[in-house]
């Protein structure tokens, strides 16, 4: 059900870059989850607020990241499952999961979803937006929320060269801001993961590899 090979490749080619695995599983049973769980791995990343929710009554021990579009409706209810979310992709929703945060009395730990691809079909802030919130009055109210770094999707592409530049570009706006107790920077998937690494990505988020093609 799973690629234990392309599994253990992932793993060995992250290795001397200190980077980190996340299994992205959506779609995907909890068998697969499970299989994968007892090969070692235990950080698994979803898209969908629902399934999360179901998975997470179903398999123990993992460590959820949400990294889809994150609706302000549904954060009260993936917050007590989820340790980091990546697509924080506006200030609405920053506002919105520390509310939350604060009633269910948790730190919230967030990566501001930044906009780097060529295509206007991604989500995510501006570098400008982004900027202007970490030079802005609205950070220090946030006081049940931890900023962890940024997440980006680079263009859909076979243009090497643009991805490059574009995970570049992230990772010179994550360490002009890395003072900010930044920590993580996710980027790179099935397709562009080594040029992610190459470029200084920390977190990588892997689903078809690991997991097969989703229909
Ligand atoms: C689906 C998804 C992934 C994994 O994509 P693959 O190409 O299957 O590795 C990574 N990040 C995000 C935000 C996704 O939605």
């Amino acid at each position: 059900m799973i690629n234990l090979l392309n599994y253990q490749r992932i793993l060995s080619e992250l290795k001397p870059f200190n980077a980190q695995l996340v299994a992205v599983s959506k779609t995907k049973p909890v068998e697969a989850i499970k299989e994968l769980q007892s090969h070692g791995q235990h950080v698994f990343g979803e898209n969908y607020v629902q399934e999360l929710l179901e998975k997470a009554m179903k398999v123990d021990g993992v460590e959820w990241h949400f990294i889809g579009h994150l609706q302000t409706n549904k954060v009260k209810n993936i917050l007590p499952v989820t340790k980091l979310i990546h697509g924080v992709d506006s200030l609405k929703l920053l506002v919105e999961i520390n509310k939350q945060a604060q009633k269910q009395n948790i730190m919230a730990h967030c990566l501001l979803q930044i906009y780097i691809a060529t295509e206007d079909t991604k989500f995510g802030l501006s570098f400008e937006e982004a900027d202007e919130f970490f030079n802005g009055s609205l950070l220090p109210d946030l006081k049940n929320i931890t900023i962890k770094g940024f997440m980006g999707m680079a263009s859909n592409t076979e243009d090497n060269d643009l991805i490059r530049t574009e995970f570049k570009t992230l990772r010179q706006f994550y360490d002009k801001h890395k003072s900010h107790g930044l920590d993580t920077l996710s980027m790179g998937m099935t397709s562009d993961y080594m040029i992610a690494l190459n470029e200084g990505s920390t977190m990588i988020r892997i689903g078809s590899a690991i997991f097969g093609s989703r229909s």
